[in-house]
């Protein structure tokens, strides 16, 4: 898939909220805070800013929505796992996720992970949700320009022991190199043909 362009479409809460559907899947993506979600959303859609709209004061807890090549959403859902946020703002979170991971909407979530970390908790209540709400969903380890080849092998190895998956079923990326961007994109192109 080549991305020719990408706007920001609109932020929501409820479903009502949402654009109304493309006739195709729509990619969400989500992980914790500082995971480089932005960072991958621009450097997948090639526009340096695009996601900063939702890092906008007020729009942090929202669920954004980009309409990419008038073909399909990538949809920006607001990230986990902040150190000092109120409860109330957790229940919030808690609240929006819940409404649209149980929506009907056509969608594939592509879960982001610092590969130098081991998944917290919240990584993998998010896991265990997404499977909860049968939802279709992909990993993508974020930042692997900070790791070499041995400690990618390594870290690969000790992330197995929390959450299982093959090497190939998972995704690589460095927003810093936009390495891994080509087949991210080859792989939402095919979803998108299927
Ligand atoms: P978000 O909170 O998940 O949206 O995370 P950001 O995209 O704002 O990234 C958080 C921090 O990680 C920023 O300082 C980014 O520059 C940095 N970052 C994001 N992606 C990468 C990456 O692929 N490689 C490196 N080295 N740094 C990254």
């Amino acid at each position: 898939m080549v991305i020719k362009h990408a706007d920001f479409v609109k932020s929501a809460v409820y479903e009502k909220d949402y654009p109304e559907e493309i006739n195709s899947v729509e990619f969400a993506f989500v992980g914790r805070s500082n995971v480089g979600k932005s960072s991958l959303i621009n450097s997948l859609t090639g526009r340096r800013k695009l996601a900063k709209t939702s890092k906008t004061p007020g729009r942090t807890q929202l669920i954004n929505y980009f309409e990419v090549n008038n073909e399909c959403f990538f949809v920006d859902l607001p990230g986990y796992g902040f150190a000092k946020v109120p409860k109330a703002m957790k229940k919030e979170w808690g609240k929006t996720m819940e409404i649209y991971l149980s929506s009907q909407r056509n969608k594939l979530v592509f879960v982001l992970l610092d590969i130098r970390r081991i998944p917290s908790g919240e990584d993998m209540d998010m896991l265990r949700w997404l499977d909860h709400f049968d939802v279709p969903f992909k990993i993508i380890f974020t930042k692997v320009d900070k790791l070499s080849n041995n400690e990618k092998f390594k870290q690969l190895k000790q992330i197995k022991k929390k959450v299982a998956f093959k090497n190939s079923d998972v995704f690589f990326y460095s927003a810093l190199k936009h390495s891994g961007r080509e087949e991210l994109l080859n792989y939402i192109g095919e979803t998108l043909a299927e």
